[in-house]
């Protein structure tokens, strides 16, 4: 069963700790998803994996408020993106970790939806130093790796993921209210090779080849395929973290 930290009582939050529960932190971004998609993007998906991840967890799960500010340089052109040092997105993190472990829970896990490579390092990073220094475990399950990232899609291997075919449709399935539909159906598909363009040296999206803060097939996207993400993305973190368990 899901509990809200943030609707919890200490005491309540402290009985499930001792009860050995999950406890669950978000981990996304507030940054440009094209004009068709708000701000928030990664901390709703990242939200949407907690919430069905935790049915199939066989312990209690305690869902902690989302982390929604880090590095992300790549759609620092845009306005509303917010960009942290990554030393100072790096200490965020791991203190909210070592936070959480100190309130007595022993198993972590980061559900991170925000896929900047030098964002996803550093979560990484602040995970490790995290359980050195509390002795908890915290894992941080990462779609991008085989088996699971070949299994959702071309696009997003190819780094169509970022306000393409594959967001679109996982933001169509968790919060259709916050997808301008009509916008996104004018949308042209804009094939770029992202980690293509930013390994030649692109140092933003703009850079890259994106001038909207999106990339892939938006106007492809649909709820059905946002369903059929879902169920891998959370097939993929329940496994990582029963593994950890
Ligand atoms: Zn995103």
């Amino acid at each position: 069963m899901l509990h809200d930290a943030s609707t919890s009582s200490w005491p309540k939050v402290k009985a499930l700790a001792q009860a050995g529960a999950v406890a669950l932190l978000p981990v996304g971004s507030t940054e440009a998803h094209g004009p068709h998609l708000p701000l928030g993007v990664d901390v709703v998906i990242a939200l949407e994996v907690c919430r069905r991840v935790a049915p199939l967890l066989p312990r209690d799960a305690v869902l902690f408020p989302p982390v929604t500010y880090s590095l992300t340089d790549f759609a620092a052109p845009f306005s509303g993106t917010v960009s942290l040092p990554a030393d100072t997105a790096r200490a965020q993190i791991q203190g909210v970790l070592e936070g959480i472990a100190r309130g007595g829970f022993t198993h972590l896990a980061v559900v991170n939806h925000h896929l900047e490579p030098a964002h996803f390092r550093l979560v990484h990073e602040a995970a490790k130093a995290a359980a050195a220094a509390t002795k908890a475990r915290v894992v941080v399950p990462d779609h991008r790796r085989a088996p699971t990232g070949p299994k959702l899609g071309p696009e997003f291997m190819h780094g169509g993921s970022h306000a393409g075919q594959y967001e679109t449709s996982l933001m169509l399935a968790a919060a259709p209210g916050l997808v301008d539909q009509a916008a996104m159906r004018a949308l042209p598909a804009l094939e770029v090779d992202l980690p293509g363009a930013l390994k030649a040296g692109a140092k933003d999206f703009l850079q890259a080849g994106g001038p909207d803060a999106y990339f892939g097939a938006p106007a492809e996207a649909s709820s059905a395929e946002g369903e059929r993400l879902f169920s891998i993305l959370v097939e993929a973190t329940a496994a990582s973290i029963l593994e950890g368990l």
